[in-house]
């Protein structure tokens, strides 16, 4: 017997139209491209969104259409996301970071239509306008004022386009697993591989954002993210956002510590998310000018495994409580968060730093499991090591065109390509990637640890990780690091302080100073550019 109650579907539209109603006067603040800070509300968003659907309407694009953005976080964005999502078209993210090898490829494989970007890419876009094979029209999120000269052809005004329409639209009502958006991950093997989410996935996870053991998003925050819009939708900020109301506090183009802290207090921010390298500038910029945060009481960290120090000193020296979390493009993304239970009531400062340092519990809606070298499933007693898989309904089933074939398997399980432990209470750890673990005489050593542990030496900004081959053990950890401005930290430093929580046979057996590492699109460290760099490195 089936229930009797209403199957309205899910889609992304409603979460606009939500806000509109109940929220009409909470604010999305922008600081703009141009320059000057742009500040409206839901209302003013929802009718914008309404508008641009109606234009792109009369370019042509139809439901199922994929339409590109390359853009930072701001107001123009966000009607981006409601407004081709709202109307069936697939609003296709792209990272302006990656290589033009790649932005050529991404373009040309979603076959995005129409295509629209923040000013500071129109060069980029000059430069491979030639190879783009299904791109009809590029629109630059700017108004008449500030349009470039530009020798793109067919090019269009954001402003004019979106203000020639009046916001007389209905949104369309449609299936709920009806493709709303698409994002590539960054591919640091091979080409990049498209996520393609649905209404139903998009919804579903923003409610899981804003239940109170998943991050916990509500109407009384003003929130930052620092995490981009061009990578896995801002973890899903501006749709949870809108279906709480929550203050949205967009940055732009400008990410270092000094912009940020200015917004944060400017519009008193409560939240906000984004991955460790941002957070190193921000308390870098802090801790050098003596500031404190008036509003900010959470942040949230991921992307890459916050190291103890870091969670150290937002609790103890800015009392803004750290949430740890996990996930990846593939699962839009949050996977995991880590809040303490009930039972961790009253445990000491240092445990519950030591609890933070894990990835945290699966959100409900993700099931996770470990599986060893054979596929046989790990206990849960957080010492049992292996793959991570996860499935549920925001979970990818595989990739656009269906690229990267064998990703999941017939049960639905993903393989993330992580390496973690689970234990007892269900909180997860990633102890590295697939690809990153280091392993030494049979045993395995997590870079991750080591790096965790060498940025919290005195006087080391950032440092990795990475194997380099040893005739005897097949790899040892080699640690690649920068030194703080004007810091005189040595290698023998550097072993020193690792020797007071690391096993002997943990320990680097050397370490590298550089004056900077490689990062990839999305700011993370790119090991392999490292691992070809060092492959013949003679360890001392
Ligand atoms: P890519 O897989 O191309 O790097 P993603 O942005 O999707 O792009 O990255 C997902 C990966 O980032 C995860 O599989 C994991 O390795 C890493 N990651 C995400 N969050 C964390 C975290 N809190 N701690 C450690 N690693 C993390």
């Amino acid at each position: 017997m089936l229930g009797l109650m209403q199957n309205k579907s899910l889609l992304i539209s409603s979460l606009i139209e939500h806000a509109e109603k109940q929220y009409r006067d909470s604010e999305i603040v922008s600081r703009t491209i141009e320059g000057p800070i742009h500040r409206y509300t839901y209302a003013d968003c929802a009718k914008r969104s309404r508008q641009l659907a109606k234009a792109l309407t009369k370019l042509g694009v139809q439901q199922g259409d994929r339409v590109g953005t390359m853009a930072f976080n701001g107001y123009r964005h966000v009607e981006l996301y409601f407004g081709v999502s709202g109307m069936g078209a697939v609003c296709h993210t792209v990272n302006p970071r990656l290589s033009p090898e790649h932005v050529i490829y991404i373009l040309n494989h979603a076959e995005d239509k129409f295509f629209f970007f923040d000013l500071p890419f129109v060069p980029l876009l000059e430069a491979v306008e030639d190879k783009l094979t299904s791109v009809k029209g590029f629109v630059v999120m700017t108004d008449k004022a500030h349009m470039p000269q530009t020798k793109l052809k067919n090019v269009m005004c954001y402003e004019d386009i979106v203000n020639a329409e009046d916001d007389d639209y209905q949104w369309p009502d449609m299936d709920e697993n009806t493709a709303s958006a698409l994002c590539y991950t960054s591919g640091t093997t091979g080409n990049p591989k498209g996520v393609l989410y649905s209404h139903r996935s998009t919804v579903l996870h923003a409610l899981a954002g804003l239940t109170v053991d998943g991050i916990g998003y509500s109407n009384k925050d003003a929130i930052l993210p620092v995490v981009p819009m061009f990578h896995v939708n801002a973890w899903g900020i501006p749709y949870s956002s809108a279906m709480c109301g929550a203050k949205m506090v967009m940055p732009g183009a400008l990410m270092d510590g000094k912009s940020i802290y200015e917004l944060m207090e400017m519009e008193q921010v409560t939240l906000s998310a984004g991955v460790p390298t941002v957070w190193m500038m921000l308390l870098a910029y802090v801790k050098e000018t003596g500031k404190k945060f008036s509003s900010m009481r959470r942040t949230v960290i991921g992307g890459s495994a916050a190291p103890r120090s870091m969670i150290e000193t937002f609790r103890n020296d800015y009392n803004v409580d750290v949430l740890h979390a996990w996930g990846m493009t593939e699962t839009s993304p949050l996977g995991t968060a880590c809040h303490l239970k009930k039972k961790h009531e009253g445990i000491s400062e240092e445990d519950i730093v030591t609890l933070s340092l894990k990835q945290g519990r699966a959100v409900y809606g993700v099931e996770m499991k470990i599986v060893g070298m054979n596929g046989e499933e790990l206990p849960w007693d957080g010492k049992a090591c292996g793959n991570l898989l996860v499935r549920g309904p925001w979970i990818a089933s595989g990739y656009f065109k269906g690229e990267g074939k064998g990703a999941v398997d017939a049960d639905g399980w993903f393989d993330t390509g992580d390496v973690s432990t689970i234990d007892e209470d269900g909180y997860m750890q990633i102890t590295d990637r697939d690809k990153d673990v280091i392993k030494s005489g049979g045993e395995w050593i997590s870079s991750i640890d080591v790096e965790n542990e060498t940025v919290g030496v005195p006087g080391i900004a950032e440092a990795a990780v990475i194997a380099v081959p040893h005739p005897k053990w097949d790899e040892r950890p080699l640690v690649i690091a920068v030194k703080q401005k004007g810091a005189n930290v040595t290698k023998q430093d550097v072993i020193d302080h690792l020797s007071k929580t690391l096993a002997k046979w943990q320990l680097p057996d050397d370490v590298v100073f550089v004056d900077a590492l490689p990062h990839g699109a999305t700011g993370k460290l790119l090991k392999n550019v490292l691992r070809a760099e060092y492959k013949d490195y003679k360890l001392p």
